[in-house]
């Protein structure tokens, strides 16, 4: 191929590109509002653009990735109150490798799992990929009883419980003080899945929002924060904390080939990308800069919902962090959606509460929400007309 026909190529396939980046929706047109996805910030892009060339699992040629990651792991430690950690791919390779660390920590207890019915689906991926057995606890969609939860584990002798610390579908949080007392008690490892309310919680707790803070209560073994959702970095971007240097020496294998001798995670070649990208967003933001983040989507969540429970026939919950269910006492959730979807809204499902779900991200402005009430009146007025 000579030159002129190779830049003819790529003219090409730019233009294509660029013709089907127009068709695909972007967060800040304020149609997606049921992933907890976002539109990452320019500092963190640009971070994740300088490194991409950059493999995590090589820190000897790569160096300044050791420097990212050592500060960034021991910033979030003087806040969450772990010892060490490493980024991860994402919420669910945070949840499997946790689920590992505690698997080869307490070899002698059952090749079992206790989590409420609330936790993430993650959790049965990586029991069925493990050869774990996942038993849950019916919660009936509220935080777990610490009590029940208790006789589980004295009952399944578990090697590891997981809680979650903002679920996915109602943004529940479950209590970790009072469980991380158990697993200390019961010699039991902990894992608080906070992927989603990781970034959020401290926040809300300090404000009055809830009733339970999150951090490293003695007795939590593992807490996993994702950046890609509520830290505005480019996916693929998860945190994993740990309270112990051998929990995190459980998750790395040897890899002789290698300069560095070893590799961590599940992933061989690691995005350093990623890394950048989540230490400048938090040296950008900082605590002060989520706090104000965290204050500002619950104020839009609330808002939300005073809303919607003034539409005829709308039921919303009541956030408990920003995501707001909510369903319509005579169409069903699934229809509803349907016609949401044929106008451009994204919303995903609280199937537990046979309910849709906003989630209001950093993206998301009281503008966006404003359209949206104004299309959903829309779509039930036409329901109606047709009754
Ligand atoms: N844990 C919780 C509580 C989640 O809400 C999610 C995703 O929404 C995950 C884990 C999985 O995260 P990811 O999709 O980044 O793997």
């Amino acid at each position: 191929m000579g030159t002129s026909s190779r830049d003819r190529r790529i003219a090409e396939i730019m233009a294509k590109l660029i013709k089907l980046y127009k068709e695909t929706p972007k967060h800040w047109e304020g149609g997606i509002l049921g992933s907890m996805t976002t539109t990452p910030h320019p500092i963190a892009v640009y971070a994740y653009l300088l490194f991409i060339h950059t493999n995590y699992s090589d820190k000897i040629v790569f160096p300044t990735l050791k420097y990212f990651e050592e500060e960034l792991i021991s910033d979030l430690n003087k806040y969450y109150g772990g010892l060490t950690g490493l980024l991860t791919s994402g919420g669910t390779e945070s949840n499997f490798l946790a689920l590992l660390a505690g698997r080869k920590t307490a070899r002698d207890r059952n090749n079992i799992v206790v989590a409420p019915d609330t936790a993430h689906v993650s959790i049965d991926k990586a029991c069925d990929i493990m050869g774990c057995r996942v038993i849950r606890v019916e919660t009936g969609n509220k935080p777990v009883d610490p009590g029940k939860l208790e006789e589980y584990i004295r009952r399944y002798k578990p090697f590891a419980v997981v809680i979650t610390a903002g679920t996915t579908e109602r943004g529940l949080v479950d209590p970790v003080k009072p469980v991380a007392d158990i697993a200390l008690d019961t010699n039991t490892y902990l894992h608080v899945d906070a992927a989603y309310g990781g970034l959020l919680i401290p926040h809300l707790y300090r404000n009055g929002y809830l009733e339970h803070d999150l951090k490293f209560y003695e007795g939590v073994s593992s807490i996993s924060i994702d950046f890609h959702k509520n830290g505005m970095t480019p996916i693929p971007s998860s945190i994993l904390l740990f309270s112990n240097k051998e929990y995190k020496r459980n998750v790395c294998y040897k890899v002789s080939y290698m300069l560095s001798g070893e590799t961590c995670g599940l992933l061989g070649t690691r995005p350093g990308g990623a890394l950048a990208a989540t230490w400048a967003i938090w040296k950008y933001m900082g605590w002060e800069g989520f706090r104000e983040l965290s204050l500002n989507m619950m104020k839009l969540a609330i808002y939300l919902y005073e809303r919607l429970n003034k539409i005829k026939g709308i039921i919303a919950y009541k956030p408990i962090l920003p995501i707001i269910p909510f369903t319509h006492v005579n169409i069903s959730y699934e229809i509803l959606l349907k016609e949401l979807l044929k106008r451009k809204y994204y919303l995903y499902k609280s199937p537990s509460l046979k309910a849709l779900r906003i989630v209001i991200m950093p993206h998301t402005r009281k503008k966006h929400l404003d359209e949206f009430l104004e299309t959903l009146e829309e779509i039930l007025e036409k329901s109606i007309e047709k009754k």
